[in-house]
């Protein structure tokens, strides 16, 4: 399949400009009220006992600012972030080094925490409850088990869906937040804020237009700023005004509302093929010869969120909207709502 440019994912095209943008502090980041006041309350309380931030557990789409929060943590608690993946750690060892190696209130972020394999998490559950780790010496019947005390950390975990975890992994952690999808308010504020920190010049429709694209994720927000960034540069002076960003969006096939080729293929095929639906995810995937956890991911998320498609028991079905969208006419036994 070919690269997708509003893919969520982290990519290498992120790589450089991604740290740089970071917010370092609650009150730079944007967005996410709720879960900012509860973490608020968090900080200062476990500062004013002199005590590490309880265990925390962010779960939403990728790119809508879950590693941004784990540095803020750790900044915020004035302690050090480190950064692994649930895939990057096979051996109960490297978790147990991991750990062993923190300090006293540091942050050990685990992106992808679900994908953990069950040894590896095993390690988690005395570390997480007791800041302690059991290792097994020698074999057979003069095994026995010694438990080593480790620094008082705080374990920041991520993952796209809560449902993936197992339920001893979940109960151990204090907090649990689900990171919601970003206004277009709230990322015309990002744009703006990374626009300044970038040096680029943009008027209010030029973030508008950006926002709007943006599929309610930070991360695609940055990455389109740069991105309409060089097309204005080269082409037409240099500011981003309304009307360059939206050429330069148009040229990468995201349109007005954030869809792009592969979206468009997959109402049209729903539309078209099992008239609106209801049609299985499985079917609708081998119909468009894409994979599931593609389509389940990156585009059904957003395409639920902005009213494009509704989930029922008997599969995915096609709205209004999006008949409209497509500019094809809608009856209320088009399938549909
Ligand atoms: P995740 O870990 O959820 O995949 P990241 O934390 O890596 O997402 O965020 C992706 C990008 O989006 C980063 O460059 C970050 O600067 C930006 N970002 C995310 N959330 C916010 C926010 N609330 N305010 C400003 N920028 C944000």
């Amino acid at each position: 399949m070919e690269k997708r440019i509003i893919n969520t994912e982290f990519t290498r095209e992120d790589a450089g400009v991604e740290n740089h943008l970071r917010p370092r502090t609650l009150d730079e980041y944007v967005g996410q009220e709720k879960a900012k006041d509860m973490l608020r309350v968090y900080i200062e309380a476990a500062k004013s006992r002199g005590e590490a931030l309880d265990h925390v557990l962010f779960y939403g789409p990728p790119g809508l600012g879950k590693t941004t929060l784990a540095g803020i943590l750790a900044c915020e608690m004035g302690s050090e972030l480190r950064i692994t993946a649930g895939p990057a750690i096979e051996k109960p060892g490297e978790m147990a080094a991991i750990l062993n190696n923190l300090n006293d209130g540091d942050v050990l972020f685990v992106d992808e925490i679900h994908r953990l394999n069950r040894q590896v998490e095993e390690v988690l559950y005395p570390a997480m409850e007791d800041y302690a780790i059991d290792i097994v010496i020698g074999k057979g019947a003069s095994a026995r088990s010694i438990r080593l005390d480790l620094p008082h950390f705080t374990l920041v975990g991520a993952t796209t869906r809560a449902g993936l975890l197992t339920a001893p992994l979940r109960d151990r952690f204090g907090m649990v937040y689900h990171l919601e999808f970003y206004t277009e308010e709230e990322l015309r504020a990002i744009v703006l804020r990374s626009a300044g920190v970038l040096g680029v010049q943009i008027t209010e429709e030029g973030a508008a237009q950006i926002a709007s694209r943006s599929r309610g994720t930070p991360r695609l927000a940055n990455r389109f700023l740069k991105r309409v960034r060089d097309f204005a540069q080269v082409r037409r002076g240099g500011v981003v005004t309304g009307q360059v960003a939206a050429e330069a969006l148009d040229l990468l096939g995201v349109d007005p509302v954030g869809l792009d080729d592969t979206d468009r293929r997959v109402l049209l095929t729903m539309i078209e093929k099992f008239g609106g639906g209801p049609v299985g995810l499985e079917t609708l995937a081998a119909a468009l010869s894409e994979d599931v956890g593609t389509l389940e991911d990156v585009c059904e998320p957003y395409l639920l969120k902005s009213g494009f498609l509704n989930r029922t028991p008997r599969g995915r079905m096609a709205t209004e909207r999006a008949y409209r969208h497509l500019g094809l006419p809608f009856s209320s036994n088009s399938g549909g709502e």
